[in-house]
């Protein structure tokens, strides 16, 4: 686990250049990536791995030819009310946060199912493990993020992870 600050940009332009290959079979890839953000604070290998969860999600959640899915970047300030309808909002600090969204043109997601999304081993898939949101969840919480879900059945998913930015000190 080694901490270093990233351009959280340049790590989602390299998992999904990596994805690409395999994803564009099924959809289009758009990205909105911010240039300038604050840095995070991650260990790399977990931050490429919570982009690779959701983009692979993203993609499996597709039943068409022509999905879509967006990735962008950015930064925003998040007060109490916004952070409180996130998961893992315990405690969080009020200010400024860099995010990701992951959307998709999939299937969506039902209320019910919506529910147990995060719960280790909770699949809707055949062949699924149910396990690269518990695992997107354990990463988020220890780099005192946030995670918020949109969904509407049959329109598509974000996802938005929310991690706290690095001030820039002078
Ligand atoms: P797995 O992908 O192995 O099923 P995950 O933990 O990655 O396990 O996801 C758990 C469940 O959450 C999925 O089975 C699916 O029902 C739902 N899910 C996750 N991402 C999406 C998405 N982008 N669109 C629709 N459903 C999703
Ligand atoms: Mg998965």
């Amino acid at each position: 686990f080694l901490v270093r600050r990233y351009n959280l940009s340049e790590i989602v332009r390299e998992m999904a250049r990596m994805l690409e290959v395999s994803i564009s079979k099924k959809a289009m890839l758009n990205y909105r990536l911010a240039d300038a953000l604050p840095a995070v604070e991650a260990d790399a290998t977990q931050l490429r791995q919570i982009i690779m969860n959701l983009i692979i999600n993203a993609s499996e959640a597709l039943n068409d030819q022509n999905g879509v899915i967006t990735l962008s970047t950015g930064v925003m300030d998040c007060d109490r009310r916004y952070l409180s309808e996130s998961y893992l909002d315990d405690n969080l600090a009020e200010g400024r946060y860099v995010f990701l969204k992951v959307s998709d043109s999939g299937a969506g997601i039902d209320e019910e199912t919506r529910q147990r999304i995060f719960d280790p081993f909770f699949t809707t898939k055949f062949t699924g493990r149910g396990l690269g949101l518990a695992a997107v969840l354990g990463i988020v919480r220890g780099h005192r993020g946030a995670i918020r879900v949109g969904s509407e059945p049959d329109r598509g998913t974000t996802f938005t992870i929310l991690l706290p930015a690095v001030l820039s000190s002078r």
